[in-house]
């Protein structure tokens, strides 16, 4: 957050824990699009037109991209429908056609340690967390390198 206020502006956040295994769920694709949802309903005067979604057709993922995306779709305008909007928000797929690769070497060096990515992470303090290495999203961030500490 520190990082964007300086390089971009100010701006209001809300913090999730989510805490469920996602097998029994499906993808977290779809728990964001119902997040994104919730949040963008949550402030109607800021007329928030765009919820963005940072997803990529992972390894273990391929091929399945249009049942995730019809989904997380689904799943957003569902969130959606008694807000009685005025508008209809777009979603946005800025980096769907970038391989992890890409993302790590598209993002600032002061972000690429922050990312969030390990789906059973440790809590070791408040708001510090160390990846499993074993869940397929660490095995994926093992395979493009840069995983942070030993592993
Ligand atoms: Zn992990």
């Amino acid at each position: 957050m520190k990082y964007c206020r300086s390089h971009y502006r100010d701006f209001t956040y809300t913090k999730s824990v989510w805490d469920f295994p996602l097998r029994y769920f499906g993808w977290n694709l779809t728990l964001c699009a119902f997040v994104g949802a919730r949040v963008l309903r949550s402030f109607p005067e800021a007329r928030i037109d765009r919820y963005a979604v940072g997803v990529i057709d992972e390894p273990h993922t391929l091929g399945r991209w249009q049942e995730r995306t019809e989904e997380a779709r689904a799943t957003f305008y569902a969130g959606l429908i008694t807000a009685k909007l005025p508008y209809r928000p777009e979603i946005i797929w800025p980096v769907a056609n970038m391989a992890k690769a890409d993302i790590l070497n598209f993002l600032p060096a002061a972000l690429v340690g922050l990312v969030s990515f390990c789906r059973n992470p440790s809590e070791l303090a408040p708001d510090t967390f160390r990846p499993c290495g074993s869940c397929i999203s660490c095995k994926t961030r093992k395979a493009v390198g840069r995983f942070p500490g030993p592993g």
